[in-house]
């Protein structure tokens, strides 16, 4: 039995089976973008943790400020005595966050948490109840992050009722035959049908969809959703839990979008694997909760604020929303060759290092192939490479690894990519 195997078997007797279990290696050390597993085994890391490493895992400037704040205190909440590192944190993400409306900061700890309380803050700020997303969106797996979710399979089934007033309109894909106008012609059915625009409290929206697919929003559908927010006074909020932190080309998707958004949640690759999440949002609705309304035991933990100041200055630094640009432009230049021979890829997009294949039969985009997709990630792992897939029907293979990869690692990673396709069809 080797090491991974005896592990694989404990995880399965000891965890629930509800948790996800992509791959069955066990990591015992990982460095910028690569693995080693339990049998010693090297991988090269196209995942990032679910975006979560934008600038490579255990970055020395992030460990170093991780081991500083944890000589002078771990713990001692942001609410009862605060400290330097979550002010200095909440000012740069004041400044970051696109648009020149003043802003203000909510630290919390996980995306869904960001979520929930963008929600909160909306519904504060309008006194109004309902809540606008779209299908095929993730949010998270709370309560109303998961209400928000448009996607049942595996997020939402079977854990109902949900909170009310949460409602979905399309995304618009163009490769799927839902354009702009579609998503608009939605929303008037809603607001005839359903709910009157005036009782919206918030419009939440990816700028590029992630586990959804990695489907960009076209520039109209931001905009035109921001002049109907603007119309009938509803926050709109761009999650940027995973688009946010340099992986667009820029540090928020939204600046490709000349939009300002009135709510932002982020997390992920914010704290470069330490547990930190955030609204940041204009100052005047922030501010609409009553004090105390907000906050949480570990909301703003000194050790992930630490990890956070290290990471905007890796990120400014090493300039990696530049290296997204480019990581993004090696890879999809490589789909892009291998899309003219292979008919299984029936698409490559992406903004800025955000880049994804959609895997379908025969380049028809109806077609979709989740079983080589689900192959594909297995028998990558087989050769070395983490892989990560997405999309509503699970035919999508994302590329989020870390933006501090060498093009080397890329290229080597690529190879393997290709192989193991080939080795498939
Ligand atoms: N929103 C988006 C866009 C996400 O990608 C995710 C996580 N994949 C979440 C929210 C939820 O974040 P968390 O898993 O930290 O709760």
């Amino acid at each position: 039995m080797t090491a991974n195997s005896d592990l694989h078997a404990r995880r399965n007797a000891a965890f629930t089976r509800g948790i996800g279990a992509m791959l069955p290696l066990y990591v015992e050390r990982a460095r910028n973008a690569e693995l080693w597993d339990a049998d010693g085994k090297r991988y090269i890391d196209f995942a990032g943790g679910i975006a979560v490493v934008n600038t490579g895992h255990v970055h020395p400037r992030v460990a170093a400020a991780v081991q500083q704040q944890l000589e002078a205190f771990s713990h001692t909440c942001l609410m009862i005595t605060p400290y330097r590192v979550a002010i200095e944190l909440a000012e740069q993400l004041n400044a970051l966050v696109p648009g020149p409306t003043p802003k203000k900061t909510l630290l919390v700890t996980t995306g869904a948490e960001a979520i929930e309380n963008a929600i909160k803050i909306a519904r504060a700020h309008t006194q109004r109840p309902g809540v606008i997303a779209f299908g095929g969106g993730f949010h998270g797996r709370t309560y109303m992050a998961m209400a928000l979710t448009g996607k049942v399979m595996p997020y939402k089934l079977g854990f109902g009722p949900f909170p009310g007033d949460v409602y979905h309109v399309p995304f618009p894909i163009e490769y799927h035959g839902t354009s702009v106008d579609d998503t608009f012609a939605a929303l008037d059915h809603l607001f005839k049908y359903d709910i009157e625009p005036t009782r919206v409290a918030a419009i939440v929206v990816e700028p590029v969809m992630g586990e959804g697919g990695f489907y960009v929003a076209p520039p109209a559908f931001i905009q035109r959703l921001r002049a109907l927010c603007n119309q009938y006074g509803i926050v709109l909020i761009a999650d940027e839990i995973q688009t946010g932190f340099a992986r667009t080309g820029c540090m928020f998707a939204l600046e490709h979008y000349g939009v300002e958004a009135d709510l932002t949640t982020m997390a992920k690759s914010l704290a470069g694997g330490f547990p930190l999440a955030a609204v940041v949002g204009k100052a005047g609705i922030m501010d609409a909760p009553t004090p105390g309304g907000l906050g949480g035991t570990y909301a703003g933990s000194p050790i992930a604020c630490a990890a956070a100041l290290a990471v905007l200055e890796v990120m400014r630094e090493e300039n990696l929303p530049e290296r997204a640009n480019h990581i993004g432009a090696l890879v999809t230049r490589r789909l892009e060759t291998l899309q003219s021979s292979l008919t299984c890829i029936g698409d490559v997009r992406g903004l800025g290092g955000m880049v994804a294949m959609e895997l379908v039969k025969n380049r028809d985009p109806h077609a979709s192939d989740a079983e080589l997709t689900k192959a594909l990630v297995q028998q990558a792992a087989k050769n070395g490479l983490v892989l990560l897939s997405c999309g509503v029907y699970g035919n999508v293979i994302r590329f989020l690894m870390p933006l501090t990869a060498s093009d080397e690692i890329v290229h080597e990673g690529l190879e393997i990519l290709e192989r193991s396709l080939r080795e498939l069809i």
